[in-house]
């Protein structure tokens, strides 16, 4: 997936061009019931091509003495890891001596970077952007974030380069492989947990075909199951950059959830669920992957039943978006309970590439219906006629309907509750679509 950062200065509008732009989205796809929660990554369907949105704004502390230093940072890895990226600064206050050394920073990359004049909110201040022709590039996108003026021309150019969103891949033979996935803040013990699940196994690594960054993959076999580890490099080599602003360490998960089936979140028990946990665990959830939650160190608690029921309550409800997801808990510093990890992935990997027959569906949808009449919207009766499963991974069923529009969003999760008790789906995300019928 194409990751496109947002940067620049501060209270230049990177957050409100981010919203911009993520809302166009939603009126375009909106199946299931969102997070709430303060976003920094999102994705973003234009015309058939589909990116990650990132907002590194979200990266930088606020704090005066740090942000030229935090936002040359951010730049810079929004250089290493971002496909194409979004350099936004701010008509009304000019050019400023910052926009000026970062541009230069953006100018020794081969990546495309569009350069964003922000506040322009109506004629008058078009003359106010040209003056950041300045910087030496060739085109300036003027536009209001607020206002949505120029979004569209900056949304066309951006996507042009990119590829066509694929259909969804048929499985095949190759796919019996689990893609798993251990991601988490730094220090919560990635490192450790994947040379525990290596360990002495014999391991065959091998540099990822098709990927652009220097992902290092580990195959290996347990019980007859083949599992890839993914990025495992990215985990072991600690970067430099990510240690000094921690938050940035989210970006790096975001690619390797992208190419998995199945992700480890991983929390450290002591320090309990922050904001970046869940952040991560958000872009889990919006990409449709399997989870599983596993607090690590354990080892590290007081084993008072009471403080222990609490803590596993707060990460339940914490990750509620993840109803799906099972929680673990484990110490991979002494191994101790790992040896859980690969059935549980495995489990909801198997629940994740689940195909049910249209018979089955169309059993179970009925008898949804009639446990649980459909309501009537505007007085007419919601009519659902059929149902199939379009795809896997996740399981994905297609429901025709007479209304798909108002399909209300407690009917829609009753109805997806009921499929993931009747096809023994309880471990996976399970999307449902409404459709028209044909
Ligand atoms: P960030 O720090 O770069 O993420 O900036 P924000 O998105 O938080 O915006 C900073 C301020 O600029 C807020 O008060 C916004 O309301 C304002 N702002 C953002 N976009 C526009 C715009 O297009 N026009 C005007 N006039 N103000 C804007
Ligand atoms: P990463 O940054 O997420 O890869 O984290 P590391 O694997 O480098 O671990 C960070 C620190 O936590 C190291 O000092 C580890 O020894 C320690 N650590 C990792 N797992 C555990 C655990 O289960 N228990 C305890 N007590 N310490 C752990």
């Amino acid at each position: 997936m194409t990751m496109v950062a947002v940067v620049g200065r501060p209270n230049v509008g990177k957050s409100t061009l981010f919203n911009r732009i993520c809302r166009r989205r939603h009126a375009l796809v909106d199946d299931l019931p969102g997070v709430t929660r303060d976003r920094i990554t999102a994705q973003v369907s234009y015309e058939g091509k589909t990116f990650t949105l990132v907002d590194t704004g979200g990266f930088v502390s606020g704090d005066p003495e740090r942000i030229a230093g935090e936002t040359r940072e951010q730049v810079l890895l929004a250089l290493e890891e971002a496909d194409a990226i979004l350099f936004v600064s701010d008509a009304k206050t000019g050019v400023h001596p910052e926009d000026v050394t970062m541009a230069d920073l953006l100018r020794r990359t081969e990546k495309p970077v569009f350069y964003v004049v922000n506040k322009v909110d109506g004629p008058e201040q078009e003359a106010l952007a040209a003056e950041f022709y300045a910087l030496g590039v060739d085109r300036v996108y003027a536009v209001s974030a607020a206002h949505g003026r120029g979004i569209h021309d900056l949304l066309e150019d951006l996507t042009a380069a990119m590829p066509e969103d694929e259909p969804p891949e048929e499985e095949t033979e190759a796919d019996a492989v689990i893609r798993v996935a251990v991601v988490g803040r730094p220090n919560v013990g990635k490192s450790t947990l994947v040379n525990q699940i290596l360990g002495e196994r014999r391991v065959i690594v091998s540099p990822t075909p098709g990927t652009t960054r220097d992902a290092v993959d580990t195959l290996f076999e347990k019980d007859g199951r083949r599992y890839l580890l993914i990025d495992t490099a990215g985990i072991r080599r600690k970067g430099r950059t990510y240690q000094k602003l921690e938050k940035l360490s989210i970006i790096k998960a975001l690619g390797s959830i992208d190419r998995c089936h199945v992700a480890v979140v991983l929390l450290d028990a002591l320090e309990g669920v922050t904001d970046q946990d869940l952040h991560i665990g958000g872009y889990v959830q919006e990409r449709n992957r399997g989870c599983v939650i596993g607090l690590n160190k354990w080892d590290t608690l007081e084993k008072d039943p009471k403080a222990v029921r609490r803590l596993l309550d707060e990460v339940k409800g914490r990750f509620r978006f993840l109803p799906h997801a099972p929680i673990l808990t484990f110490s991979a510093l002494s191994g101790k309970r790992v040896a859980k990890l690969l059935p549980a992935v495995r489990e909801v990997y198997e629940q994740y590439a689940l195909r049910v027959g249209t018979g089955v569906v169309n059993r179970v949808l009925a008898e949804a219906l009639e446990r649980h009449e459909p309501p009537l919207v505007s007085g007419r009766r919601l009519k659902f006629y059929y149902a199939t499963q379009a795809s896997t991974r996740p399981p994905t069923f297609v429901l025709f309907c007479n209304d798909p529009e108002r399909v209300h969003f407690s009917y829609a999760r009753f109805l997806t509750n009921h499929f993931r008790e009747s096809f023994g789906m309880d471990k996976t995300p399970v999307r449902l679509l409404f459709r028209p019928r044909t």
